[in-house]
């Protein structure tokens, strides 16, 4: 494969956008916002130059990959040359159907589509399409060119030849691909978002206070951040969504999102996003800080 479409141009967009150029891949990254192209090569150039100052890159080594980066506006154009499209767009089922099925009318007849989903069935998206055996779940990690793993999804209907090419591709990447099947969560969210919705049922039933139950898991089980700021910089209107998934497509009640969660979504507080959640979370500044409403 030499030409890849990302179709999202966001955080977790640019960082795919990175990783395929810097291995070699020419990629169009898509996005219907102008002013996201804009700053997702503007974020691909910092990473790169910090790169560059760890001595892991030379300058050439940037500009070629940058040069391997064309942008477009528009779906069908950016997908039209692609072997692979990778969708990272924002988290919504409508939103990514209509996608998968712009992109399965526009890429030529071989090209896999992948989903970069935290959590929306690929069975589903791949269901939007003529080629279900061609759509798989290829799910990077934040940030995209430091984490190692990619999650590899398999849809009901998704091929052997599909799952192998994409489980290539990512070693190619220099990741580490593990392939599960598409239910609720994959494998991932399925275990993650039950212990950050345990630790929020934890301060909601006043066990222990935010900084107590983040330091018990950062020291007793060398997680690298405590659960409940880790959901802050996930983003916990994104948690709920997933928790929501997770309690509906398993149907069993140990996924209900803690009523807290849902009191804090519904008032905004979405954590480092909207300045406070757990934690308040101020541009430049690594301090942590409890919110007023914890502290
Ligand atoms: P984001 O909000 O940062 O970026 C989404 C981008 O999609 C935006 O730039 C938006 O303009 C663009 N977009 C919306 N509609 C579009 C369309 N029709 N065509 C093209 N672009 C469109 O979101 P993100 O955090 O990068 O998440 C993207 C996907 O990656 C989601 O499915 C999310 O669940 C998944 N994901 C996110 C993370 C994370 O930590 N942020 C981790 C793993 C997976």
């Amino acid at each position: 494969m030499k030409h890849i479409a990302v179709i999202g141009a966001g955080t977790m967009g640019n960082g795919i956008a990175h990783v395929f150029a810097q291995s070699g891949f020419e990629v169009t990254l898509i996005d219907v916002q102008a002013t996201a192209l804009e700053r997702a090569l503007k974020t691909i150039e910092k990473n790169l130059d910090r790169l560059i100052k760890k001595e892991k890159i030379s300058q050439e080594d940037k500009l070629a990959t940058l040069g391997r980066i064309a942008t477009s506006t528009n779906i069908s154009e950016g997908v039209s040359q692609a072997e692979l499209a990778v969708e990272a767009a924002t988290e919504r089922t409508d939103l990514k159907l209509q996608i998968f099925e712009q992109m399965d009318a526009a890429a030529p007849a071989n090209c896999i589509l992948a989903s970069n989903t935290s959590s929306i069935s690929i069975t589903k998206i791949a269901a939007a399409t003529k080629r279900p055996d061609q759509v798989i779940g290829m799910h990077f990690m934040n940030p995209v060119p430091i984490m190692k793993l990619v999650e590899v999804i398999r849809g009901y209907s998704t091929s052997d030849a599909t799952c192998n090419a994409v489980m290539t591709l990512s070693k190619a990447l220099g990741k580490i691909p593990v392939e599960v099947n598409d239910y609720p969560g994959f494998v991932a969210n399925r275990i993650l978002m039950p212990m950050i919705n345990e630790a929020i049922i934890t301060l909601h039933e006043g066990v222990a206070e935010v900084e107590a139950i983040d330091t018990v898991m950062k020291l007793g089980m060398a997680h690298p951040m405590g659960p409940l700021q880790l959901a802050d910089f996930i983003g916990l209107d994104v948690c709920l969504s997933i928790l929501e998934v997770l309690h509906t497509g398993l149907g069993n009640p140990k996924y209900a999102p803690c009523p807290l969660l849902v009191n804090m979504v519904t008032a905004g507080h979405l954590g480092a996003k909207s300045g406070q959640g757990f934690y308040v979370h101020t541009p430049g500044s690594k301090e942590l800080i409890v919110a007023p409403s914890f502290a």
